[in-house]
């Protein structure tokens, strides 16, 4: 499997064709282009003086690729949790056109046609999952801190036991993110990753402690029996290029992009 940069009605996005070709909608967006701030940008962030509006045109927009609308997609409510939720068609415009009935979840299942189920991302790892026989999506935000729970791990435990998918049906895309060339954390954090995930997801450079979150990512997924051929990782650095949105090179004020997944009818 590899990524491909797209770009369809101005909207420049990130897909999987292997995904695709499978039967699902995969979109990573990057920041172009929208209705956002002066430059016409894609966010997707509440949080960083863009208008509800703006924001609405741009999930319209993403959406339309998809042949979908605001009250068919589902947004996540992102607490650096280890929470998947399963959501169905009544989820509809929850996180977009009204507030979610959840309290915390950050990652979605669905197996309901016409819905799409989305997480947003700015350095942290955005990873969709399609069973390519049962036709169930998921989608998972997994910053260091849902990394270092597990979620996608815990994620993929629940496919294959609430929802009976096998492994080897499984395709995994790991979307662009903070790579290990800027993720740098404290040593600390780099001891209590490593022992956990293994020396290999870490590296030390002139006494600087760096992590590989995407590596890390994969390796949960390998737990699981899933193999590295179902298994496609971005090669995109959040910080390294600024096409992304990105908190450690931009600060508070970064947009968001956001990961969208939907099966195809
Ligand atoms: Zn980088």
């Amino acid at each position: 499997m590899h990524f491909i940069k797209e770009e369809k009605n101005q909207i420049v996005y990130y897909t999987v064709p292997e995904i695709s070709e499978a039967g699902f909608y995969n979109i990573f967006t990057t920041k172009f282009h929208g209705h956002s701030f002066e430059d016409g940008q894609l966010n997707f962030g509440t949080n960083c003086n863009d208008s509800e509006s703006a924001i609405l045109e741009n999930y319209k927009d993403v959406l339309s690729l998809m042949k979908l609308t605001p009250k068919d997609a589902v947004k996540s409510k992102q607490t650096h949790s280890d929470i998947t939720i399963f959501a169905d068609s009544s989820y509809g415009g929850e996180g977009i056109l009204k507030e979610q009935r959840f309290q915390e979840a950050d990652g979605l299942i669905t197996n309901e046609k016409n819905l799409a189920i989305l997480i947003f991302f700015a350095d942290c790892v955005p990873v969709l999952i399609a069973d390519k026989k049962k036709k169930i999506i998921a989608a998972i935000h997994s910053g260091w801190k849902g990394t270092y729970k597990n979620i996608v791990g815990k994620a993929v435990c629940q496919l294959i036991t609430d929802f009976h998918c096998n492994p080897e049906d499984l395709l995994c895309a790991i979307g662009p993110c903070i790579s290990v060339c800027h993720f740098e954390v404290s040593e600390e954090l780099f001891s209590d990753m490593t022992a956990l995930y293994g020396e290999d997801i870490g590296k030390i450079e002139d006494g600087k402690y760096y992590l590989d979150l995407k590596k890390t990512v994969k390796k949960q997924l390998l737990q699981h029996n899933i193999q590295s051929s179902q298994i496609v990782i971005s090669d995109q650095c959040t910080v390294c290029n600024s096409d992304l949105y990105s908190y450690r090179r931009e600060g508070e004020k970064a947009g968001r992009m956001a990961a969208f997944i939907a099966i195809k009818e």
